[in-house]
This record gives structure tokens, C-alpha cells and sequence, in this order.
């Protein structure tokens, strides 16, 4: 498997070190974006749907007892269902795709990892590694959840910084000085993105038809480029006779690429002038997969649907069961359906909700 840098075109062989190829030039204070795609997967990295529905998962060197994926499609409505990943072992998405990572790291034979984030997925990596035997250094900001902080204090070894960006400084300062710790940046971590890939594998094994449009909280972006990835290997395959759009949710005011896409600006990052400050947004301002998300809606394969706090507000109003089960982001998933389906009633829909509620808590994790 070959890794390419997309910027000067660099090819490396897997497994190889993303942190040891930069350009400054693209990095936003020190953090870079997704500028890597890959070419000829080890079938170590295949998914496969047998005639039985069964799915065959890439293979692990280690088997734990945190068994991610085959999560419920529920229900919802006449066409919309419900993929409810806070039931994955950690409490949300982000636990697909760490098998393949914790695999990363003993093939680089380093025994820690560091990971910044502000919840599910310090928490996943932390538990994970945990398992591997892995040590773990988790860079978070003061301002996280009080239960996040009570599972992140698992890790060993946790640093604290004022605010989310400055936990994003940290973490590469500390990372770019501490090379013999792997990198699990997970906004562009390549072993992670192909774990994540399941989640498309059971949406079509369990839907009698392929559904038209998958929705998906933007978040990092991970989670999108990952399925993507997935429908399409699935059509190449002969498995689905179209790609399921993706509708990527954005935040109005923390919308980065669809307000970049309208402008047709084609950047690895795209900035918004004045983010509005609103209690979900905080890391949407900016999304380090802000170029793979902008190409996949070039090719109509992702479109955007931005929705403000008062739909989602709205929404919590109207399902307080949610609210209790599910994070922020994960309603703002179903304010987004809400808002899609106004206009597009008769489609398939697949709504995610991407991590469970942890605290009550409104951030973006
Ligand atoms: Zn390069």
C-alpha cells in the first residue's frame, strides 16, 4: 500500500509516519490538514459483505474485549432510519476505528500514543490502548465536560491547556518533540480512517435498499471521507448500483465548507471570517478535511446542510429522550433531517448519530 502526500505528490510505503512529512506553509499554528490519500490497500484493510450478510473486518493482532460496529439501524420513520453509534464499547463512532490504529502502533514498535481532542475520541484511544498495552498521553482543554475529564483521567499521562485551540498547539509541540510517541492525530490518521469504513459496510447489509442520502455531523471530517470511501468501493464492487450521498452537518456560523464551496474556493483549509461563538460550534470552525469533503461534493457525492441551535433546540424540545441518550452533535444530526426532509420527503434516509451524552454537555467532540 502506498501512502501519497497530495500537496508535492511524495509517495511513501505503509506503514509510514505522517507526522515526519510537512508543509508549513498549509499548517494552521503547527496543526496540518488531511493532505494524504492512499493507493492499493493491503487486504489486511479489506471489508468484505459475504452472501450471508456476514461481514468480514480487516484483521487485528490483538483480539480485546471492545468489540466495535454492528451497531442498530433503527427505524425512525416511513424512510428514515437511525444508525445509533453510542452504542459502540467507548460511546461513540470514533471506537470503529481504533483496532486498526492500536495495529499501527505495534507494527511501529512504539508503546504510546498521544491524542488530543475534547471527549470520544481521547476517551476511545485511551480505553483501547489500554487494552494493547499501549500507553497513552491525552492533550485536552480545561474546558471539556466534568465526565469527560473523569474517563480522560485514565489515560497516563493527561495534559491540560487553557482552550481547544491552544490543546491543539500543545499536542503538536509536544508530538513534534516526542517522535518515539505515535501520532494519533486522528483528523488525518490513515489506519483509523479505514476502521471507521464498517459503519457503510452494516448501513447497506441492513437496509433492504440502498438508502440515497446517509447524514453525518461533520465534525473532523473523518467519519465522511471514511464512508465515502466505503460506498465506493462498494459500487466498484458490484455491491450497490449508486453512492448514497453524504449530507455533511454543519453549524451555521461554524460552516466552513459549505460556506467555502459556495465560494468555490478549493483549499486545504478554509477559514471563516467570524465564527459565530455558539456553544456547539468551538472546533467547526475549521475542518482539517476541509479539501476531501469540498472534492466529494464536486463529484455530488456530498452536499451540505447547515442547521442553526434553534432547530436543534427545537428539536430537544420536541424528544427529550434524545437529549438524554445522545450528544450535541448527534441531535444536530436530526435537526438536519428534519430540515432535509422538508424539501426531499420521499428519499431513504440514513440519519447518524455519532456518540452518546456523556454529561449533557454541548460540545463538538
Ligand atoms: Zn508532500
Amino acid at each position: 500500500m502506498k501512502v501519497i502526500c497530495e500537496i508535492c505528490g511524495m509517495e511513501m510505503d505503509y506503514p509510514y509516519e505522517q507526522i515526519n512529512h510537512r508543509h508549513r506553509e498549509y499548517e494552521l499554528d503547527l496543526v496540518p490538514p488531511n493532505f494524504w490519500t492512499i493507493r492499493d490497500y493491503l487486504p489486511e484493510f479489506e471489508i468484505k459483505i459475504l452472501d450471508d450478510g456476514k461481514i468480514i473486518l480487516p484483521k487485528v493482532k490483538v483480539e480485546t474485549k471492545y468489540k466495535a460496529g454492528n451497531t442498530p439501524l433503527i427505524k425512525y420513520s416511513q424512510n428514515v432510519y437511525l444508525k445509533d453509534e453510542s452504542l459502540n464499547p467507548t460511546g461513540s463512532f470514533k471506537d470503529r476505528g481504533m483496532e486498526m490504529m492500536m495495529n499501527a502502533i505495534l507494527s511501529s514498535k512504539k508503546d504510546s500514543v498521544s491524542v488530543v481532542s475534547c471527549g470520544s475520541g481521547a476517551i476511545s484511544t485511551i480505553f483501547y490502548a489500554k487494552e494493547y498495552g499501549i500507553k497513552s498521553h491525552a492533550f485536552v482543554h480545561k474546558g471539556i465536560s466534568k465526565s469527560s475529564l473523569e474517563q480522560i483521567a485514565h489515560a497516563d499521562k493527561v495534559h491540560y491547556s487553557e482552550n481547544f485551540i491552544e490543546s491543539y498547539v500543545d499536542f503538536m509541540k509536544y508530538s513534534l518533540n516526542h517522535k518515539d510517541i505515535y501520532w494519533g492525530f486522528l483528523n488525518t490518521n490513515i489506519p483509523y480512517m479505514l476502521g471507521l469504513r464498517s459503519m457503510a459496510y452494516e448501513i447497506i447489509r441492513d437496509l433492504e435498499n440502498v438508502p440515497d442520502v446517509v447524514i453525518i455531523p461533520c465534525g473532523s471530517g473523518m467519519d465522511i471521507i471514511a464512508q465515502n470511501l466505503a460506498f465506493r468501493e462498494m459500487y466498484n464492487a458490484g455491491i450497490i448500483n449508486k453512492i448514497p450521498r453524504i449530507g455533511v452537518v454543519e453549524i451555521v456560523g461554524g460552516n466552513p465548507i459549505s460556506t467555502g464551496f459556495k465560494k468555490g474556493i478549493e483549499d486545504y483549509l478554509y477559514i471563516i471570517d467570524e465564527p459565530i461563538d455558539s456553544k456547539t460550534i468551538l472546533s467547526n470552525d475549521t475542518c482539517f478535511n476541509y479539501r476531501k469533503i469540498y472534492q466529494m461534493a464536486k463529484r455530488n457525492e456530498a452536499f451540505f446542510i447547515s442547521v442553526c441551535d434553534d432547530q436543534i433546540d427545537s428539536f430537544i424540545r420536541d424528544h427529550p429522550d434524545f437529549r438524554a441518550r445522545y450528544d450535541y452533535t448527534s441531535i444536530s444530526a436530526m435537526a438536519a433531517v428534519e430540515e432535509y426532509l422538508g424539501a426531499n420527503g420521499n428519499e431513504t434516509v440514513v440519519a447518524v448519530l455519532t456518540c452518546k451524552n456523556r454529561n449533557g454537555g454541548n460540545s463538538y467532540e
